[in-house]
């Protein structure tokens, strides 16, 4: 690691920022993720970076050269989306990095008037996004599902342990927290009888992450092991809401189609690589009787992330009552088969361009017990195992008016805690 980005990941660096400094802080200054923010509904979209209570108003900070970079990364941080900047690769979003911890640094003069309430913002989709793509790199979720489905026979395909599965998703529907989900209508089929047109009722969340990819690669060139990891400008967290009754009649056999397409939202800022640096380990884990992947997807660095995420759940009357959100699920993306380096340099291995801002979906976080199932379908096993919520109803699948709150940190000793931030979404009635 270099001296500089070491410097930055200090635990014992501190905020002029007081917010920033409270251990339980999803945005201290060791993490200063990117995000795109407004300040009203008419005002330009500007990229922030999120720090304690607070946004820092990166442009702002470039214009009244608060912020010390040269003129063409300066010129990427003005712009109205994260772009620019994911093109710019890893040297210059390091050079950003440090940049900003000099500046929001205790050692550094204080600089309120660069800084909006959290709270007195509205959060953008930080880039566009060209395309999305989504994994499946859970074995725990595909066994699940696949008992589910198929019960004859082993409940993971041929192919699971020796490539990521994945299916090309629709970047035109993805949005930022906070967007209201509505519940899609689709093609559904009784078990006795002809299929129908209908609004869904198996309304269903993916517990995942997405990989935000920074700098991409050309037509026709592979993206090595070695070099996926730092390809990708940071994660978010990705709820990929699931349409289950139009899925089960659909996928087969080309895959998810409309069940997935109508929705899939992510939380408004991207946590760099640099900044879970300390959460980085080997691996991913495999059974001693799997199959060794071949070379091209062979892990050379650390690149598993130890990022532990929960679900929450209220419903309307929870939330008219002030009852606090019930945890539905917890888990870690630590707990994937395959790494997004794995996922980034399968998907090239044809030489299939990625381009800066794609997304990368993980596929449902789940780990082996039932409280790390990380959706409804497993959690609550197609619905024979309903949730008890505390208003006294019971949910196989989403009803109007459930909000969802995905979270998501990394912890560990000697290190600050680095937070995600959270994605939501309230499910809105069928149109
Ligand atoms: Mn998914």
């Amino acid at each position: 690691m270099s001296t500089a980005l070491e410097a930055t990941l200090d635990p014992s660096l501190r905020s002029w920022v007081d917010a920033a400094n409270h251990d339980d802080c999803d945005f201290p200054i060791q993490n200063l993720p990117w995000g795109v923010f407004r300040t009203d509904g008419s005002a330009e979209a500007t990229i922030g970076v999120a720090i304690g209570d607070a946004v820092l108003d990166v442009r702002a900070a470039v214009e009244t050269q608060a912020l010390h970079v040269d003129g063409d990364l300066a010129c990427a941080l003005c712009a109205t989306t994260l772009n620019p900047l994911m093109a710019k690769g890893p040297d210059q979003w390091r050079a950003a990095r440090i940049a900003i911890s000099a500046l929001l640094a205790e050692s550094a003069p204080a600089r309120h008037e660069l800084l909006h309430a959290m709270n007195d913002v509205a959060m953008c989709l930080p880039m566009d996004i060209g395309d999305y793509t989504d994994f499946y790199a859970a074995r725990h979720h595909a066994t699940n599902v696949g008992r589910m489905f198929r019960p004859d026979g082993d409940p993971l395909m041929p192919n699971y342990l020796h490539l990521p599965v994945g299916y090309h998703g629709r970047a035109s529907s993805v949005v930022v927290s906070g967007t209201g989900i509505v519940r899609p209508h689709g093609q559904l089929k009784p078990d006795d009888g002809p299929p129908v047109f209908d609004v869904c009722r198996l309304l269903d969340y993916e517990l995942e992450f997405g990989a935000v990819i920074g700098t991409g690669n050309a037509l026709g060139d592979r993206v090595p092991m070695a070099d996926a990891m730092s390809r990708i400008f940071g994660l978010v967290i990705l709820n990929d809401w699931s349409a289950r009754d139009v899925q089960k009649w659909e996928y087969q056999p080309l895959g998810p189609f409309n069940a997935k397409n109508f929705a899939s939202s992510i939380s408004p800022w991207v946590v760099t690589i640099d900044a879970l640096t300390p959460f980085r380990t080997a691996g991913p884990a495999r059974d001693a009787d799997d199959p060794a992947v071949l070379e091209y997807l062979h892990p050379v660095t650390d690149d598993v992330l130890d990022v532990r995420c929960a679900v929450h759940l209220a419903s309307a009357q929870m939330r008219a009552e002030g009852t606090p959100a019930m945890e539905v699920s917890r888990g870690t993306l630590a707990d994937l088969t395959w790494t997004f380096s794995q996922m980034l340099a399968h998907h090239t291995s044809t030489g299939c361009p990625m381009r800066p801002g794609d997304l990368i979906g993980s596929g449902t976080v789940s780990g082996l017990t039932p409280e790390s199932r990380g959706c409804l379908l497993e959690r609550t096993w197609r619905g024979t195992e309903p949730l008890d919520l505390p208003d006294g109803t019971q949910r196989r699948f989403l009803l109007d008016g459930d909000e969802l709150t995905i979270t998501a940190w990394c912890e560990g000793d000697g290190h600050r805690r680095i937070g995600l931030g959270q994605c939501v979404g309230v499910i809105e009635p069928a149109r």
